[in-house]
């Protein structure tokens, strides 16, 4: 079909559409059947089967097939049976474990998927880009990808960037008319726009004509966005870690089997048990419980409203020092409301809250009719003119559609009784040239019911000075001099010091029909302001201050008048006095070294265009600081990237700035930036807590054979029980305590140095020490009994075996607090409770039930026995709640 050929009716009847009501939400079910969903083919994720087999191709079942081979030939079947076991259960758990954490990720995928706004039933909505079927209307504007194939029906000044599909990175010009020509290049199609390309500038409406795989992109493109698999660094540093403990491992093997062997132990018996401590020292399952400890933090920071899109940003927030975040919306609750209206010389105040058309004008405490005032009128009738806000009426509630700042003018003008649909009655909008954070003004060229053609701009006060010539002063037209500017600025600052968002807004009677373009918007008469106000976001204030004891320092970063944005940060904490605020235009004069330098005791950053922010960005980077920057628009997608922590808002971000982001805002909140700085340093230090556990216990398993060798005992520990604690008893503890909760003082202490190794801040000595103290009175566990009891190894043996568990267990809790098992409540994680007790009761089954006796070479234990074994496996957490207690007490 050549839609681009049709006239819009034409087109609306081909695709039985209508472009006032869309589709109704019948006709969408049926045409999904049809059409399928918008989805472009991906490649398949690897079957469960694949996954669970994937688990077997692994270094540490390679040994232990040998092993179980070994075993075989030398006629110890059970042994061989009960290592393939072993080897089952592991790949069992490790199977479930990546499950877990690949569906979390997925769901994490869905969550981020991209959102179209939809006409549908008659109203616009936003769904999943997914949902959309032929006939739809969408709606979009700068900073958005396209969702499907659309013929276009209104372009204002649309610009698409369409790279994607025709390689060529020049944005295009499009436009709505009918095209001549049947077969016209995909390039050359300027009134059609594509699935995936993004809009550079304008904004449109367009009827979807394809959808998945029969777009142009589908053509192009049959395998789109291969799940490739991601590493973070810390996971990266880990696999390099094992690595180096592979070698360790098999060397200290070595040297505990050829000490056994010389020491008259049977080779098989060695051989074995060499196998075991290689499986025993090696951190195979660690990478493994990380994804798992990453995949769920991801989880709990989405319930907190964060969506990570990078994991590595999970590891880097808690490394963050420094949070640049915007002010509207953000800091702010984006509901504006005009409380202000001010034209040369008067000055008048609007009751009435939120969006509520409700409200009365004031000047000088007395109520006026705003129709009777000249200035005013015009102020709010030119308000709702260059304007594309609408309010609507939600569940008793008053709601804007559109841009916050134009629905409070909307308001102001609904206020006064002035209505879009009577305007458009009088005047026909001609021309726009859109509003846009650099040029911080917008103008639309409008013509009367006479004829008459004149612009009306609105924006910024400071850039629509700059650009005025003439100031309405008592209703009459006045050059704009040097005295009107004072008072002009004078009033500016009155209403900025009150924390007020500032419009103002400005016409120009156009003469001939050639005034076109950008000269409009020179030479204005300057009507007057509108202030509104934008109440702070109740949260701020408390998550900037726990940031600040988090030794993370907040910018705020706004496009906003210098004064307001002051009165705000002044409110919030963030700044104390003049000195920490820096404007756009003093900062578009230095140069990178003195902005370097200025960075550093700035907080507020004003009046700033969305490219300063990639120069803050880079000098704080300068300073050795680890930024996290905030951006909604196209323009803040290079700082987002470049920043540590790029973070998008969900609501008011386009779809570049959450491609360019590693964290999506899903609610824009910036107490969401500080929830999830947290869960960032909580999942952290859950990491460094499972990673002293398991390598505490490996050292300890270690050490026990290797102090045996050397001191002539026989094997304290029968190969088949190392195994067993390895991969059975240790797995289940290590990952609960990655569900741990942080540790009170997580945010009171500075950030962590990105560069900080895995065993920084006494973690290496702490998994050293421990692991000498479970490998030492598991050995003198052995020694007492066999002592006891000279001619019962198997007894000795169990006793070990239980001390070395109990002792694990114990140490479980200490692993939970950097500091002691006393400074947290031993009780507080409900999972690692279950997994303490689940473990212990392995234990026990493996001790006492007669038919597992034989494969783990158990015998079961007298009460005595018993409390030597919890005697034994106490000492090492005495001993460190002693030292504990001795340096808090000095
Ligand atoms: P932040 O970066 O904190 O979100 P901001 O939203 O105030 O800041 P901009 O959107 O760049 O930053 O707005 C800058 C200024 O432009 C505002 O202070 C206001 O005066 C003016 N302005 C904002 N929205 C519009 C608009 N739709 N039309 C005309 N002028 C606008």
């Amino acid at each position: 079909m050549n839609f681009h050929q049709l006239k819009h009716e034409e087109v609306e009847s081909q695709l039985q559409t209508s472009v006032q009501r869309g589709l109704t939400e019948e006709e969408v079910v049926k045409r999904r059947k049809h059409s399928g969903f918008n989805e472009l083919q991906e490649a398949k994720l690897p079957s469960a089967w694949l996954v669970f087999f994937q688990q077997f191709n692994d270094f540490m079942v390679f040994v232990l097939v040998a092993a179980t081979v070994i075993s075989a030939i030398m006629g110890e079947y059970i042994d061989s049976i009960a290592i393939l076991a072993i080897i089952f259960i592991n790949g069992v758990l490790g199977f479930l474990q990546e499950r877990k954490a690949e569906k979390s990720l997925q769901a994490l995928k869905e969550l981020s998927a991209p959102q179209a706004l939809v006409l549908r039933n008659n109203e616009w909505r936003k769904i999943p880009s997914k949902d959309i079927v032929p006939g739809d209307i969408l709606k979009f504007s700068a900073g958005d990808r396209i969702g499907a194939d659309v013929r276009l029906l209104e372009a204002v000044n649309l610009e698409i960037e369409e790279s994607s599909m025709t390689g060529e990175s020049v944005p295009v010009e499009k436009h709505a008319s009918p095209m001549k020509g049947e077969a016209v290049a995909l390039a050359d199609l300027k009134n059609m726009a594509f699935m995936g390309t993004l809009i550079t500038r304008g904004n449109g409406i367009g009827v979807v004509t394809a959808v998945g795989m029969k777009t142009a992109m589908g053509n192009i493109a049959t395998m789109l966005q291969q799940a490739g698999k991601t590493e973070t660094p810390l996971q990266r540093r880990l696999e390099q870690l094992g690595k180096y403990l592979i070698v360790a491992a098999l060397l200290l093997t070595m040297l505990v089997v050829i000490l056994g062997v010389w020491q008259g132990h049977e080779l098989y018996t060695m051989l074995l048990a060499g196998v075991s401590l290689a499986v025993a020292a090696i951190p195979e399952g660690l990478p493994a419980i990380v994804t798992v400890a990453l995949s769920l933090g991801v989880q709990r920071m989405i319930k907190q409203k964060a969506i990570v899109r990078k994991l590595s940003a999970v590891e880097t927030l808690g490394c963050t020092t420094i949070i640049c975040s915007d002010k509207t919306g953000t800091m702010t609750q984006n509901q504006m409301t005009v409380t202000d209206v001010w034209s040369g010389g008067k000055h008048w105040l609007v009751s009435g809250k939120g969006y509520e058309p409700q409200g009365k004008f004031f000047e000088d405490q007395r109520e006026v009719q705003p129709s009777s005032e000249k200035s005013l009128y015009q102020l709010l009738t030119f308000g709702l003119l260059c304007n594309h806000a609408e309010i609507k009426e939600k569940e008793k509630e008053y709601v804007v559609q559109g841009d916050p700042t134009e629905g409070a003018l909307v308001t102001a003008a609904l206020k006064a009784g002035l209505h879009r649909e009577n305007l458009f009655a009088q005047f026909v909008i001609e021309e726009e040239i859109p509003f846009d954070s650099t040029r911080k003004m917008m103008t639309v060229v409008v013509k009367d019911t006479k004829g008459q053609r004149f612009a009306v701009t609105k924006g910024a006060p400071d850039v629509l000075m700059r650009h005025s010539h003439y100031i309405l002063w008592d209703e009459q037209k006045q050059l704009f001099t040097k005295d009107y500017r004072d008072q002009t600025e004078a009033m500016m600052a009155s209403l900025a010091s009150r924390a007020l968002r500032m419009i103002a807004i400005a016409y120009k009677p156009l003469s001939s029909l050639n005034n076109k373009g950008k000269t409009v918007e020179d030479g204005l008469t300057l009507i007057g302001l509108q202030g509104m106000i934008d109440p702070p976001r109740k949260e701020v204030k408390q998550a900037i201050a726990e940031c600040k004891q988090a030794g993370i320092k907040t910018v705020m970063i706004t496009g906003d008048h210098a004064q307001t944005a002051a009165a705000i940060a002044y409110d919030l904490g963030i700044a104390k006095d003049a000195s920490k605020i820096l404007d756009g235009q003093a900062l578009s004069q230095m140069t990178d070294v003195e902005l370097a330098n200025a960075a550093e005791k700035t907080t507020v950053y004003a009046r700033v265009s969305p490219e300063d922010k990639l120069k803050i960005v880079k000098a704080l980077q300068k300073n050795g600081h680890l930024v996290a920057m905030t951006g909604d628009g196209v323009n803040d997608a290079p700082a987002i990237k470049a920043a540590d922590i790029g973070i998008s808002m969900g609501i008011t971000g386009t779809d570049v700035a959450k491609e360019a982001s590693s964290l999506v805002l899903a609610d824009d909140h910036f107490a969401t930036i500080k929830a999830a700085v947290e869960e960032g340093r909580s999942i952290y230090e859950n990491i460094r807590k499972f990673i002293r556990y398991l390598l505490a216990s490996n050292v300890g398993e270690i050490l026990v054979m290797l102090f045996a060798m050397i001191l002539a005992l026989p094997l304290p520990l029968v190969p088949i029980q190392i195994l067993w604690v390895n991969l059975v008893t240790d797995g289940l503890p290590a990952l609960a305590l990655g569900l741990d909760r942080p540790e009170e003082n997580v945010m009171k202490r500075p950030p962590r140095h990105p560069k900080e190794g895995v065993f920084a801040r006494g973690l290496g000595w702490k998994i050293i020490s421990r692991g000498f103290l479970i490998g030492a009175v598991t050995l003198i566990a052995f020694m007492i009994t066999l002592k006891e009891h000279p001619d019962h190894l198997a007894y000795a043996q169990t006793v070990a075996f239980a001390t070395l568990v109990t002792a694990q267990l114990i140490h479980v809790f200490d692993c939970r607090s950097e500091y002691s098992i006393l400074a947290r409540n031993p009780f507080g994680n409900v999972h690692l409770i279950a997994a303490v007790l689940s473990s212990f009761l392995l234990m026990v089954a493996v001790i006492y039930v007669p038919s597992l006796q034989p494969i783990f070479h158990t015998v079961p234990l007298e009460m005595r026995a018993w409390l030597l074994v919890v005697g034994m496996s106490a000492i090492p957490t005495f001993l460190l709640a002693g030292s504990f207690f001795a340096r808090k007490s000095r």
